[in-house]
């Protein structure tokens, strides 16, 4: 028994063993289409010569957006953070956005280039979306715009979002970066609010390698958009007071055209190894896997869990480490919350000790790895390790605090 045991705590690294992977194991999804398949566009575009300037890969591209989302208008762009500014800039939005505290920089970040204001709002224990009651108390103290975001393939309760911007007649955006595929009510994410930002980023579920999407069914800021994407460039020239260049390449747009034909098929693969996961995982004490919240259909984009420290016997930072040293790069995300990131907390020092669910989430929060990179076989393997740290959780420790 006692040996058993000993074999068991020596198959960790943090204790002395080799790591479970030789490899490193990122959390992203890292979906690349094959070499062939991949060569085939790219010989394409050299054939054509048209390499950028809403080439035909970027139409096409924008075409099947629109088509598979049932969305009036898909303008593709270098990437979601200038998307998200470029689209504050199109909604004419001036002043102060209500936007999570629990969130990526890049939210925050595409307001401060913009001049404009963020409220941060504290987020659900449960959903990590943005709180509804702290919500309308910001919005009765008066704000310009509600930068909504939703997370891990799970929408914030969007419908309810549009009655409330409704009411207070603020225009609604949301950061959907972790979002394309989900579906809420029957519709795509992407239709909602007056618009919404898709990350195209490696590390999404739908890739081109970098790039990004803006949807809305409002054709005037469609139109604005794209004259603010590419200095004027195509289409119907309106007035627009920034311009800048937000373009997608046509290398960009052949990766996005690949990524989005086998969208379906590596939302299932996700689903499997999300189901392979909580097959080890669930019910394990001091460990809470979140379940993508408010969708149809999610697109299972990652795997996350709380640590409790107390229940589970290691803190987030204790296992996140044991876990790396593993080889496999789990990830606290986000971390830390946007109201105690420069140069916000210096900036806004008011919203320290305002934000008590999003400090106490960026505390327990971690993403295990999905995506290419694992397989089924993979991810019980990641699970044994993370069971056999919680057993041996006081050895775990001391090794860590040897270090
Ligand atoms: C990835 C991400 C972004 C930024 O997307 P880029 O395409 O890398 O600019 C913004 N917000 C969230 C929540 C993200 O996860």
């Amino acid at each position: 028994m006692n040996l058993k045991n000993r074999n068991e705590t020596e198959t960790l690294a943090v204790c002395g063993s080799a790591p479970v992977f030789d490899q490193m194991v990122p959390v992203g999804q890292l979906y690349y289409p094959s070499w062939e398949s991949y060569e085939e566009s790219f010989r394409a575009i050299f054939e054509r010569q048209y390499y950028t300037n809403q080439g035909p890969l970027t139409e096409m591209l924008e075409r099947q957006l629109e088509e598979r989302l049932g969305v009036g208008n898909a303008i593709c762009v270098t990437n979601a953070t200038i998307g998200l500014s470029m689209l504050a800039e199109a909604l004419e939005i001036k002043g102060r956005v209500i936007m999570p505290s629990f969130t990526f920089i890049a939210t925050a970040q595409s307001l401060y280039w913009s001049n404009l204001t963020p409220i941060f709002c504290d987020v659900d224990p449960e959903t990590h979306h943005l709180d509804f009651d702290q919500l309308e108390i910001l919005l009765q103290k008066g704000a310009d715009a509600i930068l909504a975001v939703n997370l891990w393939g799970g929408c914030c309760d969007i419908r309810r979002l549009e009655a409330i911007a409704g009411s207070y007649g603020v225009p609604l955006y949301s950061d959907s970066a972790h979002g394309f595929g989900c579906v809420v009510d029957h519709r795509h994410l992407g239709c909602f609010g007056s618009a919404e930002v898709f990350s195209f980023h490696a590390t999404k579920i739908m890739s081109s390698g970098e790039g990004g999407c803006i949807t809305t069914n409002d054709d005037e800021l469609a139109e604005r958009l794209r004259n603010i994407r590419s200095s004027y460039g195509i289409r119907r020239q309106v007035k627009v007071d920034r311009t800048a260049n937000g373009r997608m390449s046509e290398a960009q747009a052949a990766i996005g055209l690949l990524s989005l034909q086998d969208l379906d098929n590596r939302i299932l693969r996700n689903k499997h190894l999300h189901e392979a996961y909580r097959e080890v995982l669930d019910g394990v004490s001091g460990l809470k896997i979140l379940i993508p919240a408010g969708v149809d259909k999610s697109n299972y984009q990652y795997f996350v869990c709380e640590v409790d420290e107390d229940g589970f016997g290691l803190s987030r930072d204790e296992l996140n480490k044991a876990l790396q040293m593993e080889n496999i790069f789990s990830r606290k995300y986000f971390y830390p919350g946007m109201h105690r990131s420069p140069p916000f907390c210096d900036n806004y020092p008011s919203y320290l000790e305002s934000q008590p669910q999003t400090d106490k989430i960026c505390s327990r929060v971690i993403q295990l790895p999905l995506g290419a990179r694992v397989d089924e076989d993979a991810v019980a393997l990641i699970g044994r390790q993370i069971l056999l740290m919680q057993k041996h959780s006081r050895q775990v420790r001391l090794a860590l605090g040897v270090r």
